[in-house]
């Protein structure tokens, strides 16, 4: 009896260029999947239409081909696979777990104002400050009937409580010591499953994802690994297997700030531009985990 291979994903976000902390996120993906002969998968995380754009998703594939990266096709976009998590929003609703969360950004942004000790998630944002229990389900409805629009949100408490307490496996690397990390979901209280321009979110697209592409090692950046917490909740909720996980360390910009389009760190494209080669990002990529 033959045992399936391994399955790796690279997973980027097409709004803008990638950088070389993608491309040593890449490398170690392909690295890892052929020290196992795992098979790797190019995934676009394109659900946010205001920030995706088609031109930076042909760049990613151009600029991954050129670093010598090759990737099974078809590539799955989640754009086009919107009715695979209103399925899941579906399974999760039926459990009781999610509602119709109406407030702006700026509703919560006052609130909290006014609450200095409120506390934050782990990536720096306010929790959600306004409890389910803080309007009827009928007043949420009637709102939902006249077409306010609304985020959907899981509601942290009851989700937990229907898990129970939850870990996920970490390695550091292939071959080296698995180890069990307490998951912490409430850490991020109430988080939206379903944005209000789009039937998703990241937490949800990303696990629905990976359990449908059958990817049973998820090698990504550090700046990930606390939202496993609420990707490992998702997983038992839905009933979805359990990866492998890897958060890998950031590369950083000489002033100790993680590379990332939002500083403009320079893109791969524009090093290449200025002359260097796919062999020189390969190393410098690679390099710096040692
Ligand atoms: N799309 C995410 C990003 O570009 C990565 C998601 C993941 O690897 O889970 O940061």
């Amino acid at each position: 009896m033959t045992s399936a291979r391994p399955i790796f994903r690279f997973a980027p976000s097409p709004n803008g260029l990638l950088h070389l902390g993608h491309a040593h996120s890449a490398l170690l993906n392909a690295a890892m999947a052929r020290a196992v002969g795992g098979r790797l998968l190019l995934r676009i995380e394109d659900i946010d239409p205001a920030r995706c754009r088609p031109e930076f998703e042909t760049a990613i594939e151009e600029d991954l081909g050129w670093l010598g990266l090759a990737f099974e096709s078809p590539v799955r976009r989640q754009s086009e696979h919107m009715g695979d998590y209103i399925a899941a929003l579906g399974r999760l609703d039926a459990m009781g777990l999610v509602y119709a969360s109406f407030e702006s950004r700026a509703d919560i942004r006052r609130a909290v104002d006014e609450r200095p000790d409120w506390p934050l998630d782990p990536d720096g944002a306010p929790l959600f400050p306004f409890p389910r229990a803080s309007m009827s389900e009928a007043e949420r409805a009637s709102r939902r009937t006249a077409g306010h629009p609304y985020a959907l949100r899981l509601d942290m408490n009851r989700a937990v409580a229907l898990a129970g307490p939850l870990v996920w496996r970490e390695v550091e690397t292939i071959g080296s010591e698995e180890i069990r990390l307490a998951a912490d979901p409430l850490a991020w209280g109430d988080v939206v499953v379903a944005r209000k321009d789009v039937p998703t979110s990241y937490h949800l697209a990303v696990v629905v994802d990976d359990a449908l592409q059958g990817v049973s090692h998820v090698v990504r950046g550090a700046d990930l690994k606390e939202a496993t917490s609420v990707h490992r909740l998702l997983q038992v909720l839905l009933g979805l297997p359990e990866p492998l996980y890897t958060h890998h360390s950031l590369l950083l910009d000489p002033d100790g700030r993680k590379l990332s389009k939002s500083i403009g760190s320079e893109s791969l494209r524009a090093l290449r531009d200025n002359g260097a080669t796919p062999e020189e990002i390969r190393r410098r990529a690679l390099d710096v985990v040692g």
